[in-house]
Parts: structure tokens; C-alpha cells; sequence
């Protein structure tokens, strides 16, 4: 009776569970927090999109692309998403992402407590947030960024081996090893190509090995992974043949430190506009993969749903294999059908360690939601 009588207040609108944002619902996708909210007629609550509350049939659901329409439901907030407030994902990631930052551009490690002053927050709860989110103590954040960071830039592009070797490899690391066979190469080489183009680059260490990462004018074109940095740098020049390649100045080490900061903690995100080069086909299955969550997968079957090519499986797998963007176009997150990890362009056992790491992010932020 109760329920007749709701939906006859909330018509029961038939395209709910055709509508893609059903789905980010379904995702329990966090990022779809603030773009919308849904209201249960059989419940009568409000709810964010990641609520973590049991689903609601959609057939009882309706949408809401402001809180004020959700609100004029006349239902109540849901308790356990608490719709009306930040949400909390929200409010940690960043706290966690400033405390990160404030890691990186320190020349000496700071406190904890100067950390969780900076937060406004105590420093036992600082910590508690600040490992759920990241998987990882401050001080153990701190250390890894250190491992990481790009020792030295280089003034000019007049010494291109001088500059990989400067920029990427730890003079006590094995890195520094495996790299002393390019001092015998001529800068001429990388210019070969022509100069219409600049590529700046520089190669980092990171958990899962070297990590290349070169940018155009228009934003970060290529991250590769690998063990052996002289080969990331030769599949770079194989990528970008007429192109320029610059050894990364002191700018650029910064956004090598950022991007290795996201391979080692992914639930930091990576916000950084990228230059992707495909065909339209290439971009558009690449674009599929930038809406899967952190810590999901999906098959090559589903994104194939997706794009709208539901024959295109092939073809998919050859985009993700085609996709010079490691894990910020997360091709790691597509699986086989059956659940078989299935190919990676950089290693199969990377594939495994990302997916694990993320899985252990997610994993950790909802424990501290519930
Ligand atoms: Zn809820």
C-alpha cells in the first residue's frame, strides 16, 4: 500500500536502468558523487551514487541532477552516505593529496605532526586517514618518493645522454648501471627525426621498475614501464620518430615524481591533461577505459558493450595493447571474460601488481566508510 502509493507519487520512470548513470550507481562509482543523486520510493531515502547501502531495484529509483530536487522528494538523507554533507571520499582523498604534495616538495621530510597540523586534523587520526588512503604510513610514502625522485635536470638540450643519465638513474642504483652504454650516443641521434616537435622526457624509478614519462606541448604523451630504461628510451624514439627528444629540466622532474606517486599510490588519482594519439576507434575505447574505477576491471567483452562495438573484442584488445599511456589510461583494468588476467602491454606481472594495489585501496577506503 505504502509502496503503491509512492510510486504514484514518483511514477515509476521505466528508463532508469537504461540510463548510464544506473550504472555508475551499480559501480558504486565515487566519482559520480556531486554530479547526481537518486531517491528509493520504497525506502524513502536520498543517497549519493556510492552509497554503499544495498541496491535498490530500479524500477523504485528516480534521479536527481541537484541535491535541491533530491531534497523536494521529501524523503529523508540516507545515513549512510549522508548525501547532504561532503562526501567523505572526498574531503580524505584531498587532505591525503595535499599532505602528499607537501611530502614531495619538501627538502626535509616533514612531521607527522607538522603533516596533520597542516591538515587540521590530530595526528593519530592523520594517520589512520592518510594509510587508509594511501596503503602507506607518511613516513613510508616519504621514503618511497625519495627512491623515486629524479635526481637532476638538465639546463639545455645540448646533452641528450647526459640528460637521461642525469635525470633518471640513482648514481648507486642498478639503473645507473644498465645505463652507462648510452653515454656513447650522439644527441644528433635523437634529433634526427626533425624539430618540429618537442618531446620532453625523463625516466624515474618506481616499485614496478624504470618508468619513462614524455610530454608534448599539449600534455603527457607517453608513460611507459619497464626494466631496463635504455629499451624505454628507444620504444619512446620508436613512438616519436621526427620528434625532438629533451631530457627533462627541473619542471619535469616534478611531474615524473607525480606520476610515480600515482603508480605507487593509485587512489590519488592523476590529474593531468593528456595527449592521446590514436585512431577515432583507438580513442574511443580509450576513453571506455578512463570511466573504470580504480580497484574494478571489466572484460574486453564489456568494453566492447560499451563503445557500442559489441563484435569489436579483437580489435579492443588491440587498442589496449596500442595504448602508449600506462595507468593513466588504465589498460591494466580490462581481464579476460573468464577472469584470466589476459595480456599487458608492459608485463604481465605488472598488471597483477597494479590491480592488486589498487583492489588494496579500495578496499581500505571502505573500511574507514563503514
Ligand atoms: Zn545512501
Amino acid at each position: 500500500m505504502f509502496i503503491t502509493l509512492a510510486k504514484d507519487l514518483h511514477p515509476a520512470p521505466l528508463q532508469v536502468a537504461d540510463d548510464p548513470r544506473w550504472a555508475r550507481i551499480v559501480a558504486r562509482d565515487k566519482s559520480a558523487d556531486g554530479e547526481f543523486w537518486y531517491s528509493v520510493a520504497t525506502t524513502g531515502v536520498y543517497c549519493r551514487p556510492s552509497c554503499p547501502s544495498r541496491r535498490a531495484n530500479p524500477r523504485n529509483v528516480q534521479l536527481h541532477g541537484t541535491l535541491d530536487q533530491a531534497r523536494a522528494t521529501g524523503f529523508r538523507p540516507c545515513r549512510r552516505c549522508n548525501p547532504d554533507g561532503p562526501s567523505l571520499e572526498a574531503g580524505n582523498a584531498a587532505m591525503v593529496a595535499a599532505a602528499c604534495r607537501r611530502i614531495e616538495q619538501s627538502e626535509e621530510e616533514p612531521s607527522l605532526g607538522e603533516l596533520a597540523d597542516a591538515a587540521g586534523r590530530s595526528a593519530g587520526y592523520f594517520h589512520r586517514i592518510f594509510k587508509a588512503v594511501t596503503g602507506l604510513t607518511p613516513k613510508d610514502y616519504a621514503a618511497a618518493h625519495r627512491a623515486a625522485r629524479v635526481r637532476q635536470g638538465l639546463e639545455d638540450g645540448a646533452s641528450v645522454t647526459t640528460a637521461i643519465y642525469d635525470a633518471g638513474f640513482n648514481s648507486s642504483g642498478r639503473f645507473y648501471e644498465k645505463s652507462t652504454f648510452m653515454l656513447g650516443m650522439t644527441p644528433t641521434r635523437y634529433r634526427a627525426g626533425g624539430a618540429h616537435e618537442e618531446i620532453r622526457f625523463a625516466v624515474g624509478e618506481s616499485s614496478l621498475g624504470a618508468i619513462l614519462v614524455a610530454s608534448s606541448q599539449k600534455g603527457v604523451a607517453s608513460i611507459l614501464l619497464g626494466d631496463d630504461p635504455d629499451a624505454l628510451v628507444r620504444d619512446l624514439q620508436d613512438r616519436f620518430p621526427k620528434a625532438r627528444l629533451i631530457g627533462g629540466d627541473r619542471d619535469y622532474e616534478a611531474l615524473v615524481a607525480r606520476v610515480v606517486g600515482f603508480v605507487e599510490v593509485p587512489a590519488l588519482g592523476l590529474d593531468l591533461p593528456l595527449d592521446v594519439r590514436g585512431t577515432a576507434f583507438q580513442q574511443r575505447v580509450w576513453q571506455a577505459l578512463q570511466d573504470i574505477p580504480v580497484g574494478r576491471t571489466v572484460s574486453y567483452a564489456e568494453i566492447a558493450q560499451r563503445i557500442g562495438a559489441p563484435k569489436a573484442t579483437r580489435a579492443i584488445a588491440a587498442a589496449c595493447a596500442a595504448n602508449s599511456l600506462a595507468v593513466a589510461i588504465p589498460c591494466h583494468r580490462v581481464i579476460r571474460k573468464d577472469g584470466a588476467l589476459s595480456g599487458y602491454a608492459w608485463g604481465a606481472e605488472r598488471k597483477r601488481a597494479l590491480l592488486d594495489r589498487e583492489a588494496a585501496s579500495d578496499n581500505a577506503n571502505r573500511s574507514v566508510r563503514a
